[in-house]
């Protein structure tokens, strides 16, 4: 017997939850339920204590989707969830089951591992100036070990033979250069399975185009989240994925698609995705000889062509049902096999077991120069570096300024667009230093000169390599 928290949700959740207790119950899953409420009116109500004091405890949660209330403020429940528990892996299994669920892909079956926690996803995000906004992209080497290092042990696991990484490295050197770099020390661990990276762009257009060709995928969490949609849609609807959340103490099992308000209440919604979730969930808790009995009996029911609105097709499928009733076709077929689409075995599923992220001694950090960024409403940027020259000491010389990252000056063109928001690079003379008693003298001058700045970013070198990136067109 587990313990496990359930959340109906918001919108369809309660009716998706229902059926898929219904089904894994009916199975035989022995799980004690303690219920909370998470949806949006609680998060309004900011009434949350004591259910995170259940998740914590349980630390297992099947969860249904919740409505992120719109507007400013509101930090999705979702991310606030994956990030408090640590649940650093979404694993996102992508599956066609053609010739039964129509399909533009009939040979697709991927899984997308989607780091959980960092990117963009930080949520760190100011207005600096009046034209312009900033999001804090950060991606971290533990982020990027424990990922990697639970996609290849994933792969190793469902004998899959591929792991890809799709990054866009060739723009964003430092953040998903972290990335790809850690992928490739990771990979070498692995030599039985093959790796490849991809730049997104075009990784992400060949998975639309021919996701045959794909296995397991890793990448950073907003490329994941964009792309599991897109890879989950194309199998035959949004609907029929699930997804977990795994940390090294809890994980939350889920649908990968939201509260979808517009279906609530009307027993159409389809529960497959939720119900992959719980599937999931039975095989992370050992429960695997149920998960597999409650999946082989999806598939036959999805093969006898019992479906839902989303996927039903005039010649494909043979009878469109509401959410209850097809929870009850699933259970009529429990302990039932698919003839065609391919039966599943789960005997080697259980929870996987890494190791523990070990930090790397520290390496020789110096301090080269720093950024000022300055709000300036001019737009000739040779009058701005007259203005930011007078603020120089110490050596500390004025060597670039950019405009959203595109060099302006010295020898800028006259061409490029230019915002209030800019970049004033500082460096030290040859053979000289810089200090930060330095840099807050340059924004003491900076004060006096009547200078707007909005923030600073030291430059670092790391072991003498540099670990900040160079303006564009520098
Ligand atoms: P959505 O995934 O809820 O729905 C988009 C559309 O997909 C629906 O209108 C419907 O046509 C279809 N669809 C989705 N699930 C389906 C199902 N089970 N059966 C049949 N059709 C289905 O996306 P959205 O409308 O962008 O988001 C609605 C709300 O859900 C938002 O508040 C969003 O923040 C939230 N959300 C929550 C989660 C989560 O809880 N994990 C995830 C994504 C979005």
């Amino acid at each position: 017997m587990t313990r496990i928290t359930v959340a109906k949700g918001d919108g369809i959740g309660p009716e998706i939850m229902d059926a898929t207790l219904e089904i894994i119950l009916a199975a035989g899953a022995k799980l004690e339920i303690d219920e909370i409420e998470v949806g949006e009116k609680v998060y309004l109500a900011g009434n949350t204590a004591e259910s995170w004091e259940i998740i914590r405890r349980n630390k297992i949660f099947l969860k249904a989707p919740i409505t992120t209330p719109q507007g400013g403020g509101y930090k999705s429940l979702n991310v606030t969830t994956r990030k408090f528990l640590g649940l650093y892996s979404n694993v996102r299994p992508c599956m066609s089951l053609h010739p039964f669920v129509s399909t533009k892909h009939p040979i697709m079956d991927i899984v997308i591992v989607r780091e959980n926690e960092e990117d963009l996803y930080a949520g760190i995000e100011h207005q600096q100036t009046d034209e312009v906004v900033q999001c804090l992209k950060l991606i971290s080497r533990p982020g990027c070990e424990k990922i990697v290092r639970y996609a290849f042990e994933y792969a190793k696991q469902q004998n899959r033979k591929k792991v890809t990484c799709f990054t866009k490295d060739n723009i964003m050197k430092q953040t998903d250069g972290l990335f790809h770099q850690v992928f490739d020390e990771i990979a070498k661990e692995y030599p039985e399975i093959e790796n490849e990276h991809w730049i997104i762009d075009i990784g992400a257009a060949k998975m639309a185009d021919t996701p045959e060709v794909f296995d397991v995928i890793v990448m950073p969490n907003l490329y994941g989240d964009v792309l599991s949609d897109v890879a989950a849609q194309i199998t035959g609807s949004v609907g029929l994925a699930g997804s977990a959340n795994i940390g090294e103490e809890c994980s939350m099992f889920e649908a990968i698609h939201g509260s979808a308000p517009r279906r609530a209440g009307q027993n159409v919604a389809n529960p497959s995705g939720l119900l992959q979730g719980a599937i999931m969930m039975l095989n992370h808790i050992g429960q695997t000889e149920i998960a597999e009995k409650v999946q082989n009996a999806w598939l036959k029911t999805l093969e006898d062509g019992i479906h839902t609105y989303d996927i039903y097709k005039e010649g494909t499928s043979s009878q469109k049902l509401g959410t209850k009733e097809f929870a009850k076709a699933v259970i009529e077929n429990l302990g039932k096999k698919p003839s065609i689409l391919k039966s599943v075995s789960y005997a080697n599923n259980s929870a996987l077991n890494l190791p523990k992220y070990k930090r790397k001694p520290a390496v020789k950090k110096e301090l080269v120069g720093v950024d000022i960024f300055v709000q300036w409403n001019g737009s000739n940027p040779n009058e701005l570096a007259d203005k930011v020259k007078k603020i120089e000491s110490n050596g500390i010389k004025l060597s670039m300024i950019t405009n959203r990252g595109i060099k302006v000056w010295p020898d800028g063109f006259k061409e490029t667009f230019c915002t209030d928001h800019w970049r004033c690079r500082f460096k030290p003379l040859e053979n000289s230093e810089i200090n930060k008693s330095n840099i807050i003298e340059l924004l003491k001058n900076a004060l006096n000169e009547n200078i707007d700045s909005i923030k600073t970013e030291n430059l670092y070198s790391f072991d003498g390599k540099a670990g900040y990136s160079l303006g564009q067109g520098q």
